[in-house]
């Protein structure tokens, strides 16, 4: 849908794998669906990818770490950077290689996390057309993460002047023009102009179907392609208050409970080591009161059988999470889950 979406506009869709550890069978879905690339912020995401057998362009997201940039040249086909110690780096492992390397630069138009401020672009630019083995295929920027600045009409339109600006240094036409992630959709879809960006990197959008600037569905796409399954471990009548001196639970300070005499309380088997206990949402009955490492709290109906199954809807950050946990066991479905 997004990559149609965007195509009718001259914009192509990075599809953005860190979330989901890189996993081969949704990178494949991905490329199965026309991206023109895969990205993650992850070496060892892309080194996956690769070895699943990927040949498609991979782009490593994050500014490589300069102990890394061996592996990079070796498995990254394009890596975003801002920093000249790192170029220079990757230059010398690529021609090592015998190879070249190519780079995007990103520009900090004000979410303040990387990006080179546009001052210092062309000095940068022209350090990087001193070497031989990194070749500067496109400039990009990422709004929204930090600082939650919006992407719009201002900030894409002083992308497309930068680009403008670093074609006159270069003499040569940047490839690619990125003009950040999921949260750009709203300014891509709509914009009567848009300018030199060609190149959008999603992630969120594609998994959760939401836009991140509001978390508001994105119309045409499916909110509930990710599920978290988990499995009830407790479920007994008991009191909603505790009893004893309180001091701090295990993460802090606990919140204030509230009296609601006795009612049922369920255990499922997930915790902090596994998702963000703040991302889920429960299924209908139950509401999440507590988390700590291993266990998730739920008050509201039962008492559930032991064994029996409840789905959450995760969002990113607990999305993330549980992909990276080694407690949680990743299936793919072909079709809606029964509910
Ligand atoms: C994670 C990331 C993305 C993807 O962001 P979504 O909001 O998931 O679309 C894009 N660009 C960079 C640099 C990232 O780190």
């Amino acid at each position: 849908m997004l990559v149609g979406r965007l195509g009718a506009r001259g914009i192509a869709v990075t599809g953005v794998t860190k979330a989901v550890l890189g996993d081969g069978l949704v990178a494949g879905a991905l490329l199965r669906a026309g991206v023109s690339a895969l990205g993650d912020s992850r070496i060892e995401n892309l080194e996956r990818l690769r070895r699943a057998g990927s040949r498609t362009t991979l782009v490593l997201l994050r500014g490589p770490m300069r102990s890394q940039v061996d592996r990079v040249v070796a498995t990254a086909d394009i890596s975003c950077n801002t920093e000249l110690a790192v170029i220079e780096a990757l230059d010398a492992a690529a021609r090592a290689r015998h190879t070249v390397h190519r780079i995007v630069v990103m520009v900090e138009l004000g979410d303040l996390r990387e990006g080179v401020l546009a001052a210092g672009l062309e000095p940068l630019v022209r350090s990087i057309l001193r070497l031989s083995a990194v070749e500067l295929v496109g400039i990009g920027t990422n709004l929204a993460c930090r600082s939650g600045v919006v992407p719009d009409a201002t900030n894409m339109a002083e992308l497309s002047a930068l680009v403008a600006a670093t074609e006159r240094i270069t003499g040569r036409r940047l490839a690619v023009v990125s003009g950040g992630n999921s949260a750009n959709l709203d300014w891509a879809l709509g914009t009567g102009d848009v300018g030199r960006i060609d190149d959008l990197r999603l992630g969120e959008s594609i998994l959760l179907g939401r836009e991140p600037l509001r978390r508001e569905p994105i119309t045409g796409l499916d909110t509930g392609a990710c599920t978290i399954v988990a499995e009830v471990i407790e479920s007994k009548r008991k009191p909603t208050l505790a009893w004893g001196q309180l001091a701090q639970s295990a993460f802090g300070a606990a919140g204030a409970a509230v009296d609601r005499g006795v009612g049922v309380q369920t255990i499922v088997a997930l915790g902090r080591q596994d998702v963000d206990p703040d991302g889920l949402t429960a299924p209908e009955g139950v509401e999440i009161v507590a988390a700590s490492s291993d266990h998730l709290v739920l008050v509201g109906e039962g008492p559930l059988p032991i064994g029996t199954e409840l789905r959450f809807q995760p969002d990113y950050s607990a999305l993330l999470r549980a992909a990276t946990s080694p407690f949680v066991e990743h299936a793919q479905v072909a079709g809606p889950l029964p509910s």
